[in-house]
């Protein structure tokens, strides 16, 4: 494929072929970013792009759906089958446009939502004012207890209840302790709203069992296919049987229109992916590396929010080294690191140019790194920050982190081979 691509596009083929040296020649700490099987790579960039195919298996707008519905049924019965949940819709199109139809299949616009604020660890489509949930809902933000950085549950009871939302979003972008969606769910019960869970970031850790499942406690459960899940970009939902002909309704036609069929096709592979012990083992081993980093960090005196880890996500607050996490987030990108800056819960800072920096394992730990580099990485940051001026320092940190990847190259498939 990519010879062809060579062929009829150079110029393009180039871009591919340095983002692909890019990709194998950094450390990527970016924790919704993760490196896909060649077998998903195939998958997402087959023939199925071409077909229309709105609509769902046995009941579709255009004809020709012959394999189309073969797939897109083997994609559902996966995606039941490890989540455990009665009914699936493989269709969104990310995460995002998947919490939108969660939404609407259960309420009006105008009713009142309650998801976490963006600055405390939610994600834009939790209701957060720029996002079309925070302008179409009537969106009350619950935070994190600003002592712990962890839930307040009770906090979160009493808030619900005087705000009496028809939704309560569990779920996170930035949160990196365990959720516990049971008492979510017994909230919602209490106000009599809807529980719908996003488990975008942690996907892959709940059906490999390390984070407990949202499915039993939730309406709804939204997550993202790519993030530690390890799939092609996407999006799906999981629903009790009650909501699935809702969920279905406003997938298609409530919000999109054809499925994007190469990307389920991909949806299907990664889910067989998933379903076996060696995808048990790696997200185990993303847990072991999140902590053996987060230790290391906590040694150099680094701060973390909530004070460290149970999931594959880090999250430091930099007020302590007063560097700024944009100007340390470009410094470490210099050095091969990257990274994304973030707001810390109770940010002092604007969102701009923000006082934290969330750092997750899933990439590092697919290509084969412990925690022995995990370790190795944190003080190649702490490095970067003491010297975050520096540039000479800079560069040979560079260079450490490039022998480092040279030793965990990405899993052969991965690599773009290199033109001749
Ligand atoms: C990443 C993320 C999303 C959005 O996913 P996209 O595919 O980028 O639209 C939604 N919710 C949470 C909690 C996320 O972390």
């Amino acid at each position: 494929m990519l010879t062809a691509l060579e062929q009829y596009d150079p110029q393009i083929y180039e871009l591919v072929r340095q983002e692909g040296a890019r990709q194998s020649a950094c450390v990527r700490l970016i924790p919704s970013e993760n490196y896909v099987s060649r077998a998903v790579m195939l998958a997402s960039g087959s023939c199925l792009t071409n077909k229309y195919a709105e609509g769902y298996p046995g009941k579709r707008y255009y004809e020709g759906q012959q394999i189309t519905d073969l797939i897109e049924t083997v994609a559902r019965q996966r995606a039941k089958k490890i989540f455990k949940a009665d009914h699936a819709n493989v269709q969104p199109y990310s995460g995002s446009v998947a919490n939108l139809a969660a939404y609407l299949a259960l309420i009006k616009p105008g009713d009142t939502i309650m998801g976490l604020a963006l600055p405390h660890g939610g994600h834009l489509t939790h209701g957060w004012k720029v996002s079309l949930t925070g302008k179409i809902f009537n969106s009350m933000q619950y935070g994190v207890s600003a002592e712990t950085g962890r839930f307040d549950y009770d906090q979160i009871r009493d808030l619900a209840k005087k705000n009496k939302p028809k939704i309560i979003i569990s779920g996170c972008t930035a949160y990196p302790r365990e959720i516990n969606f049971e008492i979510f769910g017994d909230i919602a019960k209490e106000v009599g709203a809807y529980h719908v869970s996003d488990i975008a970031h942690i996907s892959g850790l709940v059906v490999a069992g390390i984070h407990k499942s949202p499915v039993p406690y939730a309406d709804i459960v939204s997550t993202t296919t790519h993030k530690t899940l390890r799939g092609p970009r996407g999006g799906m939902l999981l629903c009790k049987a009650e909501h699935a002909d809702k969920v279905d309704k406003a997938v298609f036609p409530g919000i999109q229109g054809g499925p994007h069929m190469h990307t389920i096709t991909a949806i299907a592979v990664a889910l067989a992916e998933a379903d076996t012990p060696e995808f048990v083992a790696y997200a185990k081993q993303i847990v072991k590396n999140a902590k053996a980093m987060a230790e290391k960090l906590l040694e150099c005196g680094f701060n973390l929010a909530s004070g460290g880890t149970d999931n594959h996500l880090i999250l430091i607050d930099l007020r302590n080294k007063n560097i700024p996490g944009k100007k340390l987030a470009k410094a470490l990108d210099r050095a091969r690191i990257e990274t994304n800056y973030n707001t810390i819960p109770n940010d002092p800072a604007p969102p701009a140019n923000p006082s934290g920096l969330r750092l997750g394992t899933p990439a590092i730990t697919t290509r084969g790194m412990k925690e022995e580099q995990a370790r190795q990485i944190a003080e190649f940051i702490n490095k970067v920050a003491e010297n975050v001026d520096n540039e000479s320092v800079i560069e040979q940190v560079a260079k450490d982190v490039l022998l480092m990847c040279s030793q965990f190259p990405v899993p052969e498939h991965f690599i773009i081979p290199n033109k001749k």
